[in-house]
């Protein structure tokens, strides 16, 4: 129920970086004139190294292998101009949902649906939306997909990722294979010919940390409890709210804070991007104050209420704060450098 996938078709295993590396192992099968990857400038840069260095294994150059699609406003990307670059070289599309910056949701059954008329396989990063929006991976027909734990889905810090292989291509041989992708019935057997198990569960590798595994289980109760449709509506009612106090209490002069999320309930994950030249600073203050953002480079505040357990006062109060941030010059006092993480 959480991202609309059979039973069979997710594992919990590794982390996002392993399993897009993993995946693109599988599912990137350079051919003939078919040898591009086709990926976005504004996704998270793992997800690009990890693309980067899999053309490279190929024995191909980057430069040249790996396409990547530009935005026009450097905030969201257009499904149009990702769909026109589906041409024929191209032998794999890696996406995410959600923009991990602006937040925008990119409109993947569209996506999928246009790799598939085009006999590509299109993988998508979920990391950004899995917890937060649903999805119908199966329905879709997505061919697979991957996602850490640890953003919306409060498995605790570094938790195990998750991956999905569609049905379709269950019994395939992974690009990567280890015991624990071994027909799960006869793992134990230790035969040296490997023989995949017949689902998702043939892109685990190697012994999954347990422990890390009961934070998540713990988790996953409530978001099943709870429902995912009922998680989505409290999140855009959350994201709704902070989107009409930023205009109003934070855009004029001489806050001059701004949205940089699409407004459109339809194209925006669980986040808001909140724009300002000094965001740098602004964002040190802010967790000064106690309320905790994220910086992302050049100028955007990023900010996550979350359905659990975050209130419509505290959006408010973080609003007021960041009024008085800016009245009383308290960003000030604040380097304009970056600290390691936020
Ligand atoms: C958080 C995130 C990752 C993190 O990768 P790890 O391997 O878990 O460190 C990768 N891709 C995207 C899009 C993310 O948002």
């Amino acid at each position: 129920m959480l991202v609309g996938a059979r039973p069979g078709e997710i594992v919990v295993t590794g982390s996002t970086t392993v399993n897009l590396h993993s995946l693109v192992a599988t599912f990137y099968q350079p051919a003939g004139t078919r040898t591009r990857i086709l990926a976005d400038r504004l996704n998270f840069p793992s997800d690009i190294y990890a693309l980067e260095s899999q053309v490279r294994l190929r024995g191909l150059d980057p430069a040249r292998h790996l396409i990547l699609v530009g935005s026009r406003d450097g905030r969201t990307i257009d499904e149009v101009d990702l769909i026109r670059s589906m041409n024929d070289d191209i032998a794999l599309v890696v996406l995410p949902s959600v923009l991990y910056r602006s937040g925008q949701l990119l409109d993947v059954e569209r996506l999928a649906r246009a790799a598939r008329a085009r006999d590509i396989p299109i993988g998508i990063d979920c990391s950004h939306s899995a917890g937060v929006v649903p999805h119908r991976l199966h329905d879709w027909e997505v061919d697979f997909a991957f996602w850490c734990n640890y953003k919306y889905l409060n498995g605790g810090p570094g938790a195990i990722g998750s991956l999905f292989v569609h049905e379709r291509h269950h019994g395939l041989r992974p690009g990567l294979t280890g015991w624990w992708g071994f027909q799960k019935e006869r793992q134990f057997d230790l035969a040296l010919d490997f023989e995949s198990a017949a689902n998702a569960g043939a892109w685990q590798i190697g012994t999954p940390s347990i422990l890390g595994m009961a934070g998540l289980r713990g988790s996953l109760d409530l978001f099943h409890e709870a429902g995912i449709a009922r998680i989505r509506e409290k999140s855009l009612a959350l994201t709704a709210y902070l989107i009409d106090l930023v205009d109003s209490r934070l855009s004029a002069s001489p806050y001059s804070f701004r949205i940089g999320t699409p407004r459109d309930a339809e194209r925006r994950g669980g986040h808001l991007a909140i724009e300002h030249p000094d965001a740098i600073r602004i964002a040190k203050a802010l967790r000064a104050r106690g309320v905790v953002p994220d910086f992302r480079p050049p100028d955007v505040i990023r900010l996550a209420p979350i359905a659990f357990y975050t209130s419509y006062v505290e959006l408010w109060d973080t609003v007021e704060i960041l009024r008085e941030i800016v009245d009383h010059g308290e960003q000030l006092r604040f380097a304009a450098t970056r600290d390691l993480i936020s």
